[in-house]
């Protein structure tokens, strides 16, 4: 996979980029993650981005020539060229080649698409995604409108800019590739991959301050393990995200779970 964050602060990514888990991907070629300063695709004389809002009011506008010109030539260089706006390449054809599928261009911004574990799944599908950071009051709209295909929101509340964001994004979407986590089944069982919050994780020392792991966990015993386990997750789901079972398919045992749970006082 290939990312290209186009950003006016590569030095806020570039961080994210090196460090730990995404770092070690990135050195062993698993991801090629890529910083553009779109000013570079200023064809003004004082590399200005941003103008005046028509119609007045406060606060900058970016401008859509240096970020069109900015995704046009990452396109090109990635080789993933032929944008298709609004979700036009979602779902492209098996036969299609993962090489040369056109990008994903997705904009960071409070107004979009809430980001969820299910779109990082399908994100981590893609072979190009480009990212657009913005800063200031906001994005001349035909960005919007005519180069985009995704819009997406980490939450409801505003940042100064799109960085924290992308990285947001790229980290929870870089951690699915393949080989990019060390034990694989680790991002199987997370939070929300299943459709329930993760159970409860206990290490060495067998009791601390007089707190003690509970038995079933020191029993050796896989299959009892297995079954604490899926019980601990759907008590936690049922305790903190009651509206994440709506929409979960349970098994027959696992239903019987929970309606123990429910009746028992939380
Ligand atoms: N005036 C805009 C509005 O009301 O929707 C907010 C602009 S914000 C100050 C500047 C930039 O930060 C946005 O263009 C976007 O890139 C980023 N940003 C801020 N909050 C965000 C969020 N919750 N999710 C994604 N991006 C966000």
């Amino acid at each position: 996979m290939r990312i290209d964050v186009l950003t006016l602060f590569p030095e806020m990514c570039e961080g994210v980029f090196n460090a730990s888990i995404l770092g070690k991907a990135r050195e062993k070629g698993l991801v090629t993650l890529n910083t553009v300063n779109f000013r570079d695709y200023s064809t003004n004389k004082h590399s200005t981005v941003d103008d005046y809002p028509y119609g007045g009011g406060g606060g900058m506008v970016l401008k859509p020539d240096p970020i069109f010109a900015a995704v046009e030539d990452v396109s090109a260089k990635a080789g993933t060229e032929g944008v298709v706006r609004s979700g036009q390449n979602v779902g492209s054809t098996e036969s299609e080649s993962s090489e040369g599928k056109p990008p994903r261009v997705i904009l960071m911004c409070p107004q979009g698409e809430r980001f969820s574990q299910t779109k990082a799944e399908e994100l981590a599908e893609e072979s190009h995604l480009i990212f657009i950071c913005g800063h200031y009051e906001g994005y001349d709209e035909r960005i919007r409108e005519h180069l985009v295909t995704d819009e997406l929101s980490i939450g409801d509340y505003v940042l100064t800019g799109g960085e924290l964001p992308a990285m947001v994004v790229v980290d929870s979407v870089v951690r699915l590739l393949p080989g990019v986590l060390g034990n694989e089944s680790s991002a199987v069982t997370d939070s929300f991959s299943t459709g329930l919050l993760e159970y409860p994780h206990y290490t060495r020392p067998a009791e601390f301050r007089g707190w003690k792991v509970p038995d079933v966990l020191i029993s050796g015993h896989h299959a009892n393990i297995e079954v604490w386990r899926r019980e601990q997750a759907l008590k936690r789901t049922l305790e903190r995200r009651p509206d994440l079972l709506d929409s979960i398919e349970l098994s027959e045992e696992e239903q019987k779970m929970l309606r123990r749970l429910k009746s028992e006082p939380l």
